[in-house]
């Protein structure tokens, strides 16, 4: 981080807190102001990954402000958010980690956005966060701009357990964070890697549905 990156940073740690959406002033414990708050959907569609919320409204905002705006602070609020469906997982976990971005993406953005997610909800959780278990074997291209059979066959086999040679992780319990859920394609490919290289179980949150 530079220098002004740093001087931003402690300002915007000084300043009043804003809404993740759109900058009006909130409260110390409010992520969102009284105007983005009602457009907050939660989850209702259950399905294989605990979503926090459906994507949309307030939510959508925020990950467009905080993935594509170069709002990476974005990430402690959104992260406390996603930490909320917690309570919903089916079992127990041992430790979080998150879908990886690819290097060059890294390099481009800046930070990992699900990284800091999941840093909040193993904060939240009480467990150890595995930084970069997985990494991305192969730049897939970007995905929101894709059908769903194309990212299916985009991800697939685009992922790796990162273990070097370490057995801690055979036959423990992992926890997965990801920001946004599409087609599950991304999931699934993580989840099949973590299972390759002998981890346990495998159970998957993310900050928001889409679909
Ligand atoms: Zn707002």
């Amino acid at each position: 981080m530079t220098l002004g990156a740093l001087a931003d940073l402690a300002g915007l740690l000084l300043s009043p807190p804003l809404c993740a959406a759109c900058d009006a002033n909130v409260s110390r414990r409010e992520a969102f102001c009284p105007a983005c708050e009602p457009s907050l959907l939660e989850e209702t569609a259950r399905g294989p990954d605990v979503a926090a919320f459906e994507y949309g409204g307030a939510i959508a905002r925020a990950v467009t402000r905080y993935k594509y705006e170069g709002q990476p602070w974005l990430g402690v609020t959104l992260g406390a958010l996603a930490a909320t469906a917690l309570a919903r997982l089916a079992r127990p976990f041992d430790v979080v980690t998150h879908v990886p971005l690819h290097r060059q993406r890294l390099v481009e953005r800046g930070f990992d956005q699900s990284a800091l997610l999941a840093r909040e909800v193993a904060r939240a959780a009480g467990r150890s966060l595995q930084y970069a278990l997985l990494v991305r074997t192969r730049s897939t291209e970007q995905q929101a701009h894709k059908g769903r059979a194309a990212r299916l066959l985009n991800v697939t086999g685009a992922f790796a357990a990162n273990l070097d040679g370490s057995a801690c992780f055979q036959g423990r319990a992992v926890l997965l964070v990801d920001d946004v859920r599409t087609t599950g394609a991304t999931l699934r490919a993580c989840t099949e890697a973590l299972h390759a290289a002998g981890v346990g179980d495998v159970q998957t949150l993310v900050l928001a549905r889409d679909a």
